[in-house]
């Protein structure tokens, strides 16, 4: 009896100990910060406003007519109105952003959002003002051409984003 109990009681301090592991640890809150994918490069693009990196992701050869990577904004950074023959998707990976469709108003967006973008349909996408931004671009059916880019995002209109 006394055997048993003792037994009993190793176990509970065994699954004590398994339980506090699995609690937060001092270093969760470092890890989070961490960006999923590499920042990559500063794009040096006449069609952004702003400092923003770029990594690419995938083979340019592919024969998924796909390219993507991983887009970094800083604060108030943004792409020019654009649009993609093919169409687009963005998974926001970091931050908060923008994204806007011409004639329409602006989607407030966070981390774990998804925007499919349609094709032909003239946008923008970028950073909000508090802090950077990040999405992974993916690019679809590129055998129908690459982005048509069009004017700059005006301060007028990026700061109409949150009227
Ligand atoms: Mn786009």
């Amino acid at each position: 009896m006394m055997k048993k109990t003792f037994i009993y009681s190793l176990l509970f301090l065994f699954l004590a100990i398994a339980g506090c592991n699995n609690g937060k640890k001092a270093d969760d809150t470092i890890r989070q910060s961490n960006p999923v994918f590499p920042k990559g490069e500063i794009l040096t693009s006449e069609h952004f406003t702003g400092t923003v990196w770029f990594h690419m992701m995938g083979a340019s050869d592919s024969t998924l007519h796909t390219r993507f990577g991983n887009v970094t904004f800083e604060p108030k950074a943004r792409t020019n109105w654009h649009s993609h023959p093919g169409g687009q998707i963005l998974l926001i990976t970091r931050g908060k952003g923008y994204y806007q469709a011409k004639g329409h108003p602006a989607m407030i967006l966070h981390k774990g959002d998804v925007v499919e973008v349609p094709p032909n349909a003239v946008h923008w996408h970028g950073a909000g003002p508090d802090g950077e931004f990040a999405h992974i671009a993916i690019s679809l059916n590129t055998d129908e051409g690459g982005a048509v880019w069009s004017g700059p995002v005006t301060d007028e209109e990026y700061e109409g984003v949150n009227k």
